[in-house]
C-alpha cells in the first residue's frame, strides 16, 4: 500500500515536473546569424521539444577578417578551421560526423527536427553542407531545382551537401514538424521560388518574412503573404530590413528597369551589353522584353541558357532558349577553335541550333543585346565592339553592385579600353524602407524582431515593441 502510494506520488511528481518543465520551456529564438547584419540568417526556433532552424545561410562577410582570395578554409575537410576562428557556432547535435572529425566537438545524433529554407541565395542556404545528413530539409520546389542547376554548372563551389530527406513545399500547403504547423507562402524576391512562413507555436503565430520585395512583376505574391500574415494575428514578426537605410532614394521598380534598358538600347547605334545575375529571372525577362521592343536578339551564354531552359519546368512563361528565335545562344571559342560539338560539354550542346558566335555578331552588332558576365569579358577582344553600350544591372542582395569594388575596377577598365559607354539600370531585390513600414503596420504583430539588417534600431520608428536580437543569443518569447 505504502509503496503504491509512493509510486503514485512519484507519478504525480513526475507529471507535475513535466508540466512545469513544459511551462519553463518557453518558445525561444536563437540567432546564430542574421542578427545585426545583412544575410547569414540561421535562426533556431525552439518550442517544447520541437527544434527547427529558419534558414541556414552564410554571412556575406564570412571569414573576411582571416581569409582573402585563395586563402580560404576548405569546406570538404570539415569544421576545424571554422571553429578555430569562431566562424560557425560550436553547437552539439547539429553537424555531420564527417564535419566534426578533427574538432573537439564530439559527434552526437542530431536533435534538430527540421531546417526550413526561404530561398536559394547563399546567405540563406550556404552552410547546409555542414549539417548532419539525417536532419530533414524543407524547401520550395524551385529552390531545390535551382540548387541542382547551380551544382551542375559549378560543381566545386555550389553545393548543398548530402541530405537524406529533402521535403518540398508549395505556397499555402501547410506541413507539420512535431506540434508546429508551418505554412509557407510565396513572396517576390530577386530569386524565384522565395517564401515566407507562418508558424503556429504554443506562444502564438510567428511570421518570418525571409527576403522579399513588393515592386516587381509578382508583387501580388508578397501581397498574398502580407494578407495571410495579417489574418494570422501573429505574436511575433521576424522581418528582414536590408533597405532600412534606403530613406529618400527612389524605389525603382522592375518595370522601370525594363523601360530604362529599352531606352538605352533604342538610343544605341552599336552592340549593347548587359550584366545581371543568372538567378534573377525577373531581370532576364526585363532584358528579353527590352530586346523585343527594339527588335534585337537577346544573346545569352550557354550557362544562362541552361538555367532558363531548366527553370521553364517551374516557370512556363519563360522563353525556350532552344527554339525561341528572339534568343541567340553564344558559343565562345573553345579547344579546336571551330565551334565543333565536341568542344562543349554535353549539356551545352542542346542549344547549338540557336547558336551565335562572335563572327556573326561582329557583322551586325546593332541587332543584338548581349548578356555579359564578369568572367566573360575576354569576349570583347573577339567582338571588338564600336559605339557600344554596357548596362550594369546587378541587384544581387545588399551588394547591389556597390560592394564589389575590385570587380568594378576591372569592369570600368575594360569598358574604357573598348570605349564602351557605361550605364546603370537596376532595382533592388528587397523592400524599400517605405514598403517595410507598410508591411510592419499591416501585419501588426505584438513583437517585432528585425533581422537581415545593419540598422535594427530603425525598426523602432515603426513599432512600439521591438526586440533586437544579438548574434548567438537566445531570445525568450
Ligand atoms: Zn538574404
Ligand atoms: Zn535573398
Amino acid at each position: 500500500m505504502f509503496s503504491h502510494f509512493s509510486y503514485l506520488l512519484e507519478f504525480y511528481a513526475l507529471g507535475f515536473f513535466n508540466l512545469k518543465n513544459d511551462c519553463l520551456l518557453m518558445v525561444s529564438l536563437t540567432f546564430y546569424g542574421g542578427a545585426g547584419e545583412i544575410g547569414g540568417n540561421k535562426i533556431l526556433l525552439q518550442d517544447k521539444t520541437a527544434k527547427i532552424y529558419l534558414d541556414f545561410g552564410q554571412e556575406f562577410n564570412f571569414g573576411e577578417d582571416y581569409f582573402y582570395e585563395y586563402l580560404q578554409p576548405r569546406q570538404a575537410n570539415g569544421l576545424e578551421v571554422y571553429f578555430e576562428f569562431g566562424l560557425l557556432p560550436e553547437v552539439p547535435k547539429l553537424y555531420s560526423k564527417k564535419m566534426l572529425e578533427r574538432t573537439k566537438l564530439k559527434y552526437q545524433k542530431p536533435d534538430i527536427d527540421a531546417v526550413i529554407l526561404t530561398h536559394v541565395h547563399s546567405d540563406h542556404i550556404g552552410h547546409l553542407p555542414f549539417l548532419d545528413e539525417g536532419i530533414p530539409l524543407y524547401m520550395g520546389h524551385g529552390t531545390h531545382k535551382l540548387t541542382e542547376i547551380y551544382h551542375k554548372l559549378y560543381p566545386s563551389f555550389s553545393n548543398i551537401g548530402t541530405h537524406e530527406k529533402i521535403n518540398h513545399f508549395s505556397s499555402g500547403e501547410k506541413f507539420k514538424i512535431k506540434h508546429l504547423e508551418v505554412e509557407p507562402i510565396h513572396v517576390e524576391h530577386s530569386a524565384p521560388g522565395a517564401y515566407g512562413f507562418i508558424i503556429k507555436t504554443s506562444k502564438g503565430n510567428i511570421v518570418y518574412t525571409g527576403d522579399f520585395r513588393i515592386h516587381g512583376p509578382r508583387a501580388d505574391m508578397t501581397e498574398e503573404f502580407i494578407k495571410k500574415a495579417k489574418e494570422a494575428k501573429p505574436y511575433a514578426l521576424i522581418c528582414e530590413g536590408t533597405r532600412m537605410e534606403s530613406e529618400g532614394e527612389h524605389n525603382f521598380t522592375e518595370k522601370e528597369v525594363e523601360e530604362r534598358v529599352s531606352g538605352i538600347v533604342s538610343e544605341s547605334r552599336g552592340l549593347v551589353f548587359g550584366y545581371f545575375s543568372m538567378s534573377n529571372i525577373d531581370r532576364f525577362m526585363s532584358f528579353y522584353n527590352a530586346a523585343l521592343e527594339n527588335k534585337r536578339k537577346l544573346v545569352i551564354d550557354t550557362r544562362l541558357a541552361y538555367v532558363i531552359q531548366q527553370m521553364r519546368e517551374k516557370i512556363p512563361v519563360l522563353p525556350d532558349p532552344i527554339k525561341d528565335r528572339n534568343i541567340r545562344v553564344y558559343y565562345r571559342l573553345a579547344k579546336s577553335c571551330t565551334f565543333a560539338e565536341k568542344d562543349y560539354s554535353v549539356w551545352e550542346r542542346d542549344f547549338m541550333g540557336n547558336m551565335v558566335t562572335f563572327e556573326e555578331i561582329k557583322k551586325n552588332p546593332e541587332e543584338y543585346l548581349m548578356h555579359l558576365n564578369f568572367n566573360r569579358l575576354i569576349e570583347l577582344v573577339y567582338l571588338q565592339p564600336k559605339d557600344a553600350d554596357f548596362i550594369y544591372s546587378s541587384s544581387e542582395h545588399f551588394l547591389e553592385g556597390e560592394g564589389n569594388e575590385e570587380e568594378k575596377k576591372r569592369w570600368v577598365a575594360w569598358m574604357k579600353h573598348f570605349g564602351i559607354k557605361f550605364h546603370k539600370a537596376h532595382c533592388s531585390g528587397h523592400a524599400s524602407k517605405q514598403d517595410l513600414e507598410y508591411v510592419i503596420k499591416e501585419i501588426n504583430p505584438e513583437v517585432l524582431i528585425p533581422v537581415h539588417t545593419n540598422v535594427p534600431e530603425e525598426f523602432k520608428k515603426f513599432h512600439s515593441n521591438v526586440l533586437i536580437p544579438k548574434k548567438g543569443e537566445r531570445l525568450e518569447l
